[in-house]
């Protein structure tokens, strides 16, 4: 059978901006029959992530995800629907998700490797489960609950920063549903900004291209900041640091401002700003949302909840087509898109 599959072109280098150039579209072949415990699939959504920059490079950087080879297929997160299947818990029909489904339009995989997914959790809205409903909310959810102290009455003060992006989005969201306060952004745009506060209730957002980001925050968050949901790393979160109350707490889920810089991960503040974060006992613990595996299923449950009731709002920004699929990573790794890419 006939099929399009995109694979790694080129390497952007380990300090060099990827490009949809980094990737190419070509023809392929799968097998006509499939074996027992297999599936055919058709692909319906792929998911792009800032993790995938480290897969460009010969060497991740980190032991848990594989390098792409070149000239080889790219994969990711991946939603299909099952065409034929040779497995004994799955039916055509059904749709199915991975952590590893290759970037191809028909591709024969593992039954036993795929998740069944339920539509009606995330009322048939599919592609959720690659976003608010799926690693993405993860890593918000668990990023909020198991390093951030959050506590009902304690009148904290959240900062999210890459705010506009797939996990700010939720986080901001999230820290307000387990007991914030007050929850101020960070983002790029003033359209990013203005969705923040009028569609996803953040009380506040700062435009970091925009003036002077350092007063702005002291402005807007007059009582300090008692948790910092930190996605960018760099001068933001500097800022933010310096900011930051005695005993308050740093949730430390990414760093994309350096993605594109041969550093080790986490990379190490600046010596005067290690200096405040020592002194006034500021939690930075690295926070990995694979450790909490056994935590899925319940906190998948509680996004979707939310989900129904309108207490989480979800943006995506979808690009179609497999072809563009290059175009979309490096759209999203510039910052060019609201909420989860898909
Ligand atoms: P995303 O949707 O692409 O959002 C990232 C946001 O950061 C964008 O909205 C972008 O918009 C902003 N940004 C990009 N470059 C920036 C820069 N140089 N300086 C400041 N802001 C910049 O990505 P995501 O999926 O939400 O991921 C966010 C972070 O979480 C990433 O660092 C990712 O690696 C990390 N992550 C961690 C885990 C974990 O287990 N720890 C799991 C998933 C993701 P603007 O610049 O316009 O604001």
């Amino acid at each position: 059978m006939i099929i399009q599959r995109v694979v790694l072109n080129s390497r952007p280098g380990k300090n060099g901006v990827p490009v949809a150039e980094n990737f190419r579209l070509e023809q392929s072949t799968i097998a006509d029959t499939i074996q027992v415990g297999q599936v055919r699939v058709r692909t319906l959504y792929l998911s792009v992530d800032p993790y995938m920059r480290c897969q460009m490079n010969e060497d991740t950087g980190s032991d848990y995800l594989l390098p792409w080879q070149l000239s080889e297929v790219a994969d990711g997160g991946g939603i299909g629907v099952v065409e034929e299947s040779k497995h004994d818990n799955l039916a055509k029909g059904d749709f199915v998700t991975s952590f590893n489904w290759p970037w191809q339009t028909v591709a024969i995989l593992d039954g036993s490797l795929l998740q069944k997914l339920i539509p009606q959790l995330v009322n048939g809205h599919l592609s959720y489960f690659l976003g608010a409903a799926g690693m993405t909310g993860l890593t918000a959810l668990l990023g909020v609950r198991e390093k951030g102290h959050v506590a009902v009455g304690a009148n904290q003060t959240m900062v999210v920063s890459g705010a506009a992006g797939a996990c700010g989005s939720l986080a901001g969201q999230i820290g307000r549903l387990e007991g914030c306060s007050r929850v101020v952004g960070i983002a790029g745009t003033d359209e990013k900004c203005s969705i923040l506060v009028q569609e996803m209730g953040f009380d506040a957002a700062v435009n970091y291209k925009k003036g002077n980001v350092a007063e702005q925050l002291r402005e807007l968050c007059p009582g300090g900041v008692d948790v910092y949901f930190d996605n960018v790393g760099g001068d933001i979160s500097d800022t933010v640091i310096s900011q930051m109350n005695q005993n308050s707490h740093i949730i430390l889920c990414g760093q994309i401002s350096q993605y594109n810089k041969d550093v080790p991960y986490p990379p190490p503040l600046p010596p005067d700003i290690e200096k405040i974060q020592k002194e006034r006992n500021i939690t930075r613990e690295r926070f990995l949302v694979l450790n909490y595996m056994d935590k899925q299923e319940a906190s998948i449950l509680q996004l979707c909840q939310w989900i129904q009731e309108g207490k989480l709002k979800v943006r995506e920004t979808v690009v179609e087509g497999l072809a563009n699929i290059g175009a979309a990573f490096q759209s999203m790794m510039n910052g060019g898109n609201i909420g989860k890419q898909i």
